[in-house]
């Protein structure tokens, strides 16, 4: 335990982008109180553990992840999906399994995870809010970060629990939303991703409300704010992401925005299936729209978007047939960037109920042939672009030269560009720089290049 006399706070983060954006709102609220974060769990004097709990795995890990805390610090709050599941008799899973934690709060909780902080581990006497730099505390690298600009989902899809753990559509205020990205830019963040459950309903439970942004009045509506995030990051020469977008008619209006340099040509459409009785069984949103023709009229309105797509094989009830129509759905798409998982039984969700399950073998051996097929479509893809030219984003370095991202690739998921040593020798590169730079080389997933 730590003897100083700033408390300090150990943190294990888990799960998705949207779980790390609450860990840094929790550490930004911890920061602005005067408390101090510790790297060890023995220079800690309580250890907060931010959980996931969407597959098994995830609560595995997450319940692991507690225990370790709790061994190593003893005491410890957990927040988080997990912290919001309840098994069958209504208990909360993370008490049952390890009594002694302190506090369990559910996702996008700070106010709870702040009170229990202050119970457990009283505040200092005077906070220093001058520490806290106004762009918040990031989990990310310093030139690029995560714009939550809502939390929880209206939809129901059948395999999902996110609704039950975070509950309906809640979208943040429009005009905090902007001053937020202000601020990630000024402090030198070069890409913004922006996340959500449902980025096209952005606004739905505010009846997209007008609110106002640089004395201008903007609606709280995914196409007002994405022209407007892209204005900002035109005026700081940086880029804007958009994942989790359901592919809504009113994202057309979005298309033509991308191709000014800013807001990046790329699309993250988690479409999970094609065949209609498929989506029907899902209750996916927008599963009525003709998918095809929308990717295709994107393409034409913008030629060099990248589209990236996941999909679930073996899910309950799915035949052969309807599988073969997935494939062949992929084969038309040539969607750039997709990931394919196993249908898996999440406790909890509808879908388990809807029909008997695929079994493992079937459902293991379709996620392969979807990835094998995506092998050859994506090697393809990549391998059109040897030649041309394209602007990158430095992430690091490695021993042959630097390791960037081009408006296709988004971090974590997607691929990079190597850039080859020797670059001119006058310039210095670095990390969160935008460099020019030729492809010359690809394979399924990367691509290779010379700094021009
Ligand atoms: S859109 Fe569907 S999969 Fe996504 S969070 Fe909402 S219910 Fe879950």
């Amino acid at each position: 335990m730590s003897s100083t006399s700033t408390p300090k706070v150990g943190f294990v983060s888990l799960g998705c982008p949207k779980a790390l954006v609450d860990s840094e709102q929790i550490l930004t609220q911890l920061r602005a109180e005067g408390y101090d974060t510790a790297k060890s769990y023995d220079g800690a004097d309580l250890v907060i553990v931010n959980t996931c709990g969407f597959i098994d795995s995830a609560v595995k890990e997450s319940l692991d992840a507690i225990g370790e805390a709790l061994n190593e610090n003893g005491k410890v709050i957990v927040t988080g999906c997990l912290g919001g599941k309840k098994d069958s008799s209504g208990d909360d899973i993370v008490h049952k399994v390890h009594p002694k934690v302190l506090a369990v709060t559910g996702p996008h909780a700070l106010g709870e995870v702040m009170d229990a902080v202050h119970l457990h581990l009283p505040k200092p006497h005077e906070p220093f809010l001058d520490l806290v730099p106004p762009q918040g505390v990031k989990l990310t690298p310093k030139h690029y970060a995560y714009l939550k600009i809502s939390e929880g989902c209206n939809h129901r899809c059948s395999f999902c629990i996110i609704p039950s753990l975070r509950g309906d559509l809640v979208s943040r205020p429009i005009a905090e939303v902007m001053l937020e990205a202000e601020n990630l830019f000024k402090a030198g963040v070069k890409e913004l991703l922006v996340i959500s459950q449902d980025t096209s309903a952005y606004g739905v439970d505010v009846k997209f409300r007008t609110g106002f942004w640089n004395g201008k009045p903007v609606r709280t509506h995914m196409t007002d704010l994405v022209r407007s995030l892209g204005e900002l990051a035109k005026a700081h020469d940086a880029w804007v992401r958009l994942h989790y977008v359901y592919p809504y008619p009113h994202v057309d209006e979005v298309i033509p925005m991308m191709n000014g340099g800013h807001v990046l040509p790329y699309l993250d459409v988690p479409l999970q299936h094609a065949h209609p009785d498929v989506l029907k069984r899902m209750k996916r949103p927008a599963s009525g729209e003709k998918n095809i023709e929308r990717i295709r009229a994107w393409r034409a309105a913008c030629p060099d978007i990248t589209i990236r797509s996941t999909f679930i094989a073996g899910f309950p009830g799915e035949t052969e047939e309807e599988f073969q129509y997935l494939l062949d759905f992929l084969q038309e798409a040539q969607i750039d960037r997709l990931g394919c998982f196993a249908y898996s039984p999440v406790e909890g969700a509808a879908a388990n109920e809807i029909a008997a399950p695929i079994s493992d073998d079937i459902r293991e051996e379709r996620r392969a042939r979807v990835m094998q097929m995506q092998a050859t479509i994506s090697r393809q893809r990549l391998q059109a672009k040897v030649g041309k030219r394209m602007r990158v984003l430095i992430d690091q370095f490695d021993r042959t030269g630097a390791v960037a991202r081009s408006p296709a690739d988004a971090p974590e998921i997607d691929g990079v560009v190597y850039v080859k040593r020797p670059y001119d020798p006058s310039r210095t590169l670095k990390v969160g720089e935008f460099i020019d730079v030729t492809i010359t080389a690809a394979d399924a997933h990367d691509l290779w290049a010379s700094a021009d």
